[in-house]
């Protein structure tokens, strides 16, 4: 089978099949010999929670887009539930850092979300009625249901990161990467983070979120590793060196 974005096939996950795994993973952004990514690799099992741990510069974001096939790897191999990337990419979904996303661009917060439709939809298909609602219930889901018709651009950080989450939730996808969806978020917007983290893999999902700041209670994660210049290391960096760059709250 076929969906209409891109022509992107659909195969049936490997039951027996890790949602991913990554063998001897190298990317590198030029031609010189200058590594994002080196030799990196991870089995990351069906339905669990994984912390992918490192400072600023680590690879962390590297690593998601490799996944998602926006980067050529250069070397080794990536499989998603069992096959090569591209053959099951409706069951992927990257969550850009908040930084990455045009704010001003004119849109509403319903029609940013109901875009994580368009997997199943093709770029020139209307959203149908069932979109629609899928959109609006991943908007409650984040308590953000009556920010629906605001333009994104009027949006707090908080409410961003919420809307962002939304989006991803409405393609229902099975394996979530979520790049740093704690980095300057408030309080409030944590917690409901952690409560949607805790949900998505009681529905059996895989979710790995990139983190400068690791709490094993906050995500109820199953296991933590810890990148540093493109490297799995196996210690913990100091709490100092992770903070350097994490910003706690803007909370506006
Ligand atoms: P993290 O997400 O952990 O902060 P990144 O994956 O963004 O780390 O970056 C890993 C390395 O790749 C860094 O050395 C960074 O400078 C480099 N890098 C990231 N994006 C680009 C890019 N578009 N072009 C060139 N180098 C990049
Ligand atoms: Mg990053």
């Amino acid at each position: 089978m076929k969906f209409p974005y891109c022509q992107h096939r659909h195969s049936t996950p490997d039951p027996q099949a890790p949602a991913l795994e990554i063998k001897g993973l190298g990317i590198s952004y030029s031609s010189e010999e200058k590594f994002a990514l080196k030799d990196f690799n991870i089995s990351v099992p069906a339905g669990s929670a994984l912390a992918l741990v490192g400072p600023n510069g680590a690879g962390k974001s590297t690593l998601f887009k490799a996944v998602c096939g926006l980067l050529p790897v250069r070397s080794g191999s990536i499989r998603v539930f069992g096959h090569p990337l591209g053959a099951c990419h409706h069951r992927v979904v990257y969550l850009p850092q908040r930084s990455e996303i045009d704010w001003h661009f004119p849109i509403s917060v319903l029609d940013l979300v109901v875009m994580g439709r368009y997997v199943y939809l093709g770029w020139f298909n209307k959203p149908q009625k069932k979109d629609i609602e899928i959109a609006r219930d991943a908007l409650k889901e984040m308590n953000v249901e009556d920010l629906a018709d605001r333009q994104i651009s009027k949006l707090s950080g908080g409410q961003q990161q919420r809307v962002l989450i939304a989006r991803a939730l409405a393609q229902n996808a099975d394996l979530l990467l979520l790049d740093e969806p704690l980095n300057a978020v408030d309080v409030s917007t944590r917690q409901t983070v952690a409560d949607v983290l805790h949900k998505i893999k009681a529905q059996g999902k895989t979710v790995i979120v990139a983190t400068h700041y690791y709490d094993q209670e906050e995500g109820r994660y199953d296991q933590a590793i810890y990148l540093k210049d493109g490297k799995k290391t196996s210690a913990t960096p100091g709490v100092a060196e992770l903070d350097s760059t994490h910003k706690d709250c803007d909370c506006n």
